[in-house]
């Protein structure tokens, strides 16, 4: 039996960009944008065999900046993949960029998933992300949306931009009151060359991001949602296999500029440069991985599931025992990690230290 397998598109185009972004995008110019999708397209083609694939996931930049003809084709492209019969098929967009006939588009073309980067509903936190939308809009597009049959819904909040709990109550009572089935919520980290670093902000206090993670996860599990990624939660069954494939270190082609693949042992990473891209030469570097650094990344991807990775299973995958691999006694000990059901997970009264769990824990490969 073929195992999961993930399609990865990316589009780097933006219509703003925003003042923390770190990401590979590009300011949207519609003179590349056709001969974006026609390499696209000519990627797909020479690196897709055929497999079926049991999620696509279209991310950027914002997928959405398009124009109606430009997503379309977009989606055409896509007809490509040999889909599963339940296929998870998410798109990325921000409330600007979506409308009523692009909402009737993904319907159209199967979309039924849609990740909104709203990051929050507060007037003075957008305009210091330089996100143009508000809360209102962003509402509108949620029941928007609803309305034409796509319910399954995420949005990406952003906390920790300033120290301010009633900001981040508020966007807490909005996202609860629109009963959104999932929410990634991410601390917001300043990388350098970003406005904002420009600019002389820093990462907020710790102890005041742990408790904003404390807090962001009380009210979520007080209502329902299931905890299952270290940033994501979701009602039950509206987890994103997509994402949860990548953190099982399982099987995804990327396609587009940057995007990376994982096929049979082999990271591919595409290229950054636009102008590489255009000229057809999408590749930048392809990485066997030996053994060693399977079972490390199969750890380090799978602990930051709530769950955490199954002993039985890495022991069938690599004919290995992960204490022996890796010397967690220590960790055990410090009740850092945790065993239970046959899992090794994270201690969930620790979950605000992952970062810091996850290094200590690939110090200590034997
Ligand atoms: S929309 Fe996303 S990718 Fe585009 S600039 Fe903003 S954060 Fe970056």
């Amino acid at each position: 039996m073929q195992s999961f397998l993930g399609i990865y598109i990316h589009i780097p185009f933006c219509t703003n960009i925003c003042n923390y972004c770190d990401f590979c995008k590009i300011f949207y110019n519609k003179k590349y944008i056709n001969n974006y999708l026609d390499n696209l397209e000519k990627e797909i083609k020479s690196r897709y065999k055929g497999e079926i694939v049991n999620s696509i996931y279209i991310g950027g930049g914002t997928p959405t900046s398009l124009d109606k003809d430009e997503l379309e084709r977009l989606f055409k492209i896509t007809k490509i993949f040999n889909k599963s019969k339940d296929i998870e098929f998410t798109i990325e967009s921000n409330v600007e960029s979506l409308n009523l006939d692009k909402i009737k588009l993904l319907k159209k073309y199967s979309v039924n998933r849609v990740s909104i980067g709203v990051q929050s509903f507060d007037k003075d936190i957008l305009k210091l992300l330089n996100r143009n939308h508000n809360k209102e809009k962003t509402i509108d597009i949620i029941k928007k949306l609803k309305t034409n049959g796509l319910t399954n819904i995420n949005i990406d909040l952003i906390y920790g931009i300033i120290p301010n709990r009633d900001v981040l109550k508020k966007d807490l009572d909005i996202f609860l009151e629109l009963d959104i089935p999932h929410i990634s919520c991410y601390s917001l980290i300043i990388e350098p060359h970003t406005y904002l670093y420009i600019n002389d902000y820093h990462n907020i206090d710790d102890n005041i991001e742990y408790d904003d993670y404390k807090y962001i996860r009380d009210r979520l599990l007080d209502n329902n949602y299931n905890h299952y990624e270290i940033s994501n939660y979701s009602k039950l069954g509206y987890e994103s296999s997509h994402n949860i494939n990548y953190w099982d270190n399982g099987n995804y082609y990327g396609f587009g500029l940057s995007a990376v693949s994982f096929i049979d042992n082999k990271r591919i990473s595409n290229t950054k440069n636009l102008s590489k891209y255009l000229k057809g030469n999408y590749i930048d570097s392809i990485e066997l991985e030996d053994k060693d650094i399977r079972m490390s990344n199969t750890m380090i991807l799978g602990l930051r599931k709530i769950d955490g990775v199954n002993i039985n299973s890495f022991k069938d995958i690599y004919n290995e025992d992960i204490n022996k691999v890796f010397d967690i006694d220590k960790l055990l000990e410090d009740k850092l990690l945790m065993i239970e059901d046959g899992y090794l997970k994270i201690n969930p009264k620790y979950l605000y230290l992952s970062n810091e769990i996850l290094i200590n824990f690939l110090e200590r490969k034997n």
